[in-house]
């Protein structure tokens, strides 16, 4: 399960970038899309994929406001709003049980893999591998800390190689 980390600017991106803004209507609470809705009332751009395929919205603007692609890891609604793509809503999840019917209704129940929604107040392996990984681009501590609900002294620790050491990227 690998997290592909995007540079936060580059030209493919930010063409992306200007079609999302085109269709995005912002509001105070969820946003609107003024672009193509499909069947189950999610928002989607067209001609994103490799293979000229939509790709939804909402994932589009995770990545775009995170600087994270969620890979194979799915972007869900905290507000249960499949139309949204508000990245205050988003969080990062995988579907808690893959024979449920909401998953056929894409309406999967997410689990979230980390950030406030997670129980859980350590850090994964992955997770801080992904810390590690995320040096590279231009994420403060203080954000990562953010985005994984931790002290932004560990995510120093972690990309001082003081804690995790262990972890190859
Ligand atoms: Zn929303």
């Amino acid at each position: 399960m690998a997290i592909l980390i995007l540079p936060l600017i580059n030209d493919p991106l930010s063409k992306i970038e200007q079609r999302y803004l085109s269709k995005v209507v912002k509001q105070d609470n969820c946003w609107s899309w003024n672009g193509f809705v499909d069947k189950k009332g999610y928002a989607r751009l067209a001609h994103v994929g490799k293979r000229g395929q939509s790709v939804f919205a909402h994932r589009i603007s995770y990545a775009l406001h995170f600087g994270i692609e969620p890979g194979d890891f799915m972007v869900c609604h905290k507000c249960d709003n499949p139309i949204c793509t508000n990245p205050n809503h988003l969080f990062l999840g995988t579907a808690q049980d893959n024979s449920n019917d909401m998953v056929s209704k894409g309406r999967s129940p997410c689990r979230p893999i980390f950030g406030e929604l997670n129980p859980r107040s350590i850090l994964t392996k992955e997770e801080a591998r992904y810390i590690k990984l995320a040096s590279m681009i231009r994420m403060s501590n203080k954000e990562l800390g953010k985005l994984f609900n931790v002290h932004h002294s560990t995510v120093s620790m972690i990309k001082l190689g003081k804690s995790w050491a262990d972890i190859e990227i």
